[in-house]
């Protein structure tokens, strides 16, 4: 890269966007480091920092407009134009269909899709006026339907969709629109789901390794390895894919 460009990562506080935060600035990346809770950035930043890359924290709500429109006025002026988005922030609200309540449907929703798509049409702007850009999702093998989610699979279905319609919408630009689907990944949200069942964390994962081809869990790093293949040149051609890092075809 011949100038810094800029990537944008939501839910890098923790888990998968942390990983991929640090990641992109390995890659040379200056990182604009989103989540809900601006401190709790904190500590991405120092480990970006620590490795000599360039960061900032970010407090936002990826499902509210108006915080989207100040998180864009403030890495715009202080980072610059944004060439990558990796929409990452998530939630779980799971339960089986009949005892879930709205507010479990919306929230899942809010975050999942409203944020996606809030915070890919604020980032189209600069991305196409540029013409050039990346922009990234996190589906999930979840997708394909599993028992309790079914908000977060719908979401999850419906960012398929959602980044198939904006590669064909943006590639005229230069902007390329790719989704990842991790199969089952430590973080805390594997954590709590464990923790929500009365497993052991420990226990729970050498039970999801037996599941998985390749035998062994997924790391948030193979995760951000996939985004940095993604946003890098070799990848130019490709748009409005699903990649599922999974461990085998689903997970
Ligand atoms: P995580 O550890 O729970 O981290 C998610 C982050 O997103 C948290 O820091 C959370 O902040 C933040 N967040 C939640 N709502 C937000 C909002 N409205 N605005 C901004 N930030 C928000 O999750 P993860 O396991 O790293 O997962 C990252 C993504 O990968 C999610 O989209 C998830 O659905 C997807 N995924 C994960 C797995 C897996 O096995 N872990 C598998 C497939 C897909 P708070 O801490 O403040 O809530």
């Amino acid at each position: 890269m011949t100038e810094t460009k800029i990537a944008v990562v939501t839910g890098a506080a923790r888990g998968i966007g942390a990983a991929t935060a640090r990641r992109l600035a390995q890659e040379g990346f200056a990182v604009a480091v989103c989540d809900l809770d601006e401190a709790a950035c904190a500590e991405t930043v120092q480990a970006i920092e620590d490795g000599g890359g360039r960061a900032l924290a970010v407090g936002v709500d990826v499902s509210d407009t108006a915080q989207v429109t100040a998180a864009f006025e403030k890495i715009v002026a202080e980072l610059g134009r944004p060439q990558v988005l990796v929409n990452n922030a998530g939630i779980l609200r799971d339960n089986l269909l009949f005892k879930m309540t709205d507010d479990d449907w919306d929230a899942v929703m809010d975050v999942h899709l409203r944020g996606a798509f809030l915070m890919s049409r604020a980032a189209q702007k600069h991305m196409t006026e540029m013409g050039w850009g990346r922009i990234v999702n996190l589906s999930s093998v979840s997708a394909l339907g599993n028992r309790g989610q079914a908000n977060y699979s719908a979401a999850k279905a419906g960012l398929q969709g959602f980044t198939k319609t904006l590669a064909i919408e943006l590639g005229r630009f230069g902007v390329t629109v790719n989704a990842i689907a991790p199969g089952f990944i430590v973080t805390e949200m594997t954590a709590a789901t464990a923790a929500r069942m009365g497993t052991d964390f420990e226990e729970f994962q050498k039970a999801a390794a037996q599941q998985i081809p390749v035998r062994r869990v997924g790391r948030p790093e193979d995760i951000a390895g996939t985004v940095a293949f993604l946003v890098g040149e070799d990848a130019s051609f490709i748009s409005g894919q699903v990649i599922y890092v999974a461990g085998g075809p689903r997970g």
